[in-house]
């Protein structure tokens, strides 16, 4: 392992063609632990001439990876997986450490990765082809798949492994190559699993990495001719430039964006149920989560009961070590998102929001913060926090339930709590969100479903089975026979 987790600073390369190359430019910048912003790492600067030798890398691997056989992507893939769980330990200090994750958190990372790279193993021999009837006597017609090339893979800081795996390993398994470009805020996690690829037996060139800055160096690799598909996970603002810069180019663009899910209560819910799920929801990993419940609808029956409840939830949460077992809260990532989380609470206060509780920090902590009397006046109402901030709104019949939830330019997960099941199908067929649960919490991601959001929350969907589709090019076949 070329990426060590000692207590020293660290400085890392690129990752490109199987060696670790300083950068073009020689130049590093720092990586900081969110918990007090000291430095972490240094990592190489990336700049696009970098971008280039590392898409020229990956295209030179795809000529041969892509003849490789099912078989032999399924033996890389199962050893990749079994590596990520023989390094749990290096991981969680990453995740503890580069971004701040609670060990409850880092450890559902590392086991997901692992399970996600299995899952992407079963789908390397599952990528068939069809016979068709033809109109033509004596002609026989198929189809077959083939992969696309060099897929960039962009990730965001907040489930670093989780998705550096999941947006590596479908390319991988269906003979593509891969550069990816994780977030200057955790960089050293999907270095680390670079590693992992390359000790698994996948070949030089195959995964590539390029850390530096997503603004400066992005559109380089978007943009580059010789990347076939771009899947990204990130925000909404970054997520539509990139779906412009593909569209113009006719390549393909997965968007996984940001999100505002609601989470709605209806006077029938098991309400210990639905306070457990909306605090997991909404504080799980400080609230940075795509499909945070940062939008709870409650029936005005149940409104103060409910309430009751999930305030004394929210502040029986921990904020200790972030090794410590019962810590759920951890630092927000950066200054300038703790700005943000800031202003959120601060515009609803001055503009009539009561704040039941939070609304203070520890350190780089915000407490779990929760809003009554928020309206459309007021930031948080509209844009994602990305921080333990949710606000609480009630409403009196089913339909006014569904109106409000679907009052919002996001619509990537949602939920709602009932014992009715005619009323529970009602809201599954009427929100505008790519997933919904039933008597479950907003948050739930596993590898093989269809993953992702409408409006803006995104624009296909991920999940190792319908990656094919992405990642493949269907070839229509014809043979003339006597
Ligand atoms: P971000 O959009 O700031 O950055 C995401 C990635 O994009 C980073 O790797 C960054 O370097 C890169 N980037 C920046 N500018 C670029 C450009 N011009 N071209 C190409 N790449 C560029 O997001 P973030 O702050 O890292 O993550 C938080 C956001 O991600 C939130 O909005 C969250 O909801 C969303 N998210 C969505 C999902 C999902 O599956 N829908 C999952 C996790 C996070």
């Amino acid at each position: 392992m070329s990426v060590t987790t000692e207590n020293q600073v660290k400085k890392i390369d690129l990752w490109i063609n199987g060696e670790r190359v300083a950068p073009a430019s020689q130049q590093y910048f720092i990586d900081h632990n969110p918990e007090d912003d000291s430095v972490f790492a240094e990592v190489a600067d990336g700049d696009e001439s970098d971008v280039d030798r590392a898409v020229q890398s990956a295209h030179l691997a795809f000529q041969s990876y892509r003849k490789t056989l099912a078989k032999e992507r399924e033996v890389y893939l199962i050893k990749a997986a079994s590596l990520v769980e023989k390094y749990e330990d290096k991981f969680i200090e990453l995740l503890v450490k580069e971004v701040g994750s609670p060990i409850g958190k880092a450890r559902y990372e590392v086991a997901y990765a692992a399970n996600c790279l299995r899952a992407a193993a079963g789908v390397a021999r599952r990528i068939s082809g069809q016979t068709l009837p033809s109109d033509s006597l004596g002609r026989f017609a198929m189809t077959t798949r083939q992969p696309i090339g060099v897929v960039a893979a962009i990730t965001p800081f907040n489930v670093p492994l989780l998705k550096s795996a999941k947006l590596s390993s479908s390319p991988l398994a269906t003979g593509n190559t891969v550069v990816l470009l994780p977030s200057e805020q955790a960089p050293m996690i999907s270095n680390l699993l670079a590693d992992i690829y390359h000790e698994a037996g996948f070949p030089p060139g195959t995964v590539n990495v390029v850390t530096g800055n997503g603004a400066v160096i992005g559109d380089a690799l978007t943009t580059h001719d010789l990347v076939k598909a771009v899947m990204f996970t990130g925000s909404s603002r970054v997520g539509k430039h990139i779906g412009g810069l593909c569209g113009s180019r006719m390549k393909r663009a997965l968007l996984e964006l940001g999100g505002k899910s609601p989470l709605v209560i209806l006077d029938d819910a098991d309400l210990d149920a639905a306070v457990e799920a909306a605090a997991m929801s909404q504080f799980f990993f400080q609230g940075q989560a795509c499909m945070a419940s940062s939008r709870i609808y409650v029936d005005k029956k149940v409104e103060q009961e409910f309430l009751r409840r999930f305030v004394k939830k929210a502040e029986s949460l921990g904020l200790g070590d972030l090794y410590d077992e019962s810590t759920s809260v951890g630092p927000i990532i950066s200054a300038r998102q703790r700005e943000r989380v800031r202003h959120h609470i601060e515009d609803a206060r001055a503009k009539g929001a009561k704040v039941l509780t939070g609304g203070e920090w520890i350190g780089h902590r915000c407490k779990p913060t929760i809003l009554s009397g928020v309206n459309e006046s007021m930031v948080v109402y509209h844009e994602e926090t990305f921080g333990p901030v949710t606000s609480v709104y009630s409403f009196t019949n089913l339909d006014e339930a569904i109106a409000q939830a679907n009052d919002s330019n996001y619509g990537l997960s949602s939920a709602i709590f009932t014992q009715d099941i005619n009323k529970a199908f009602r809201f599954v067929q009427e929100v505008e969100s790519g997933m919904v649960h039933v008597n479950a919490p907003t948050i739930l991601d596993e590898p093989h479903v269809p993953f992702g959001g409408v409006k803006d929350s995104g624009f296909g969907r991920e999940g190792t089975d319908i990656d094919v589709e992405t990642l493949t090019e269907w070839k229509w076949v014809t043979i003339n026979l006597n």
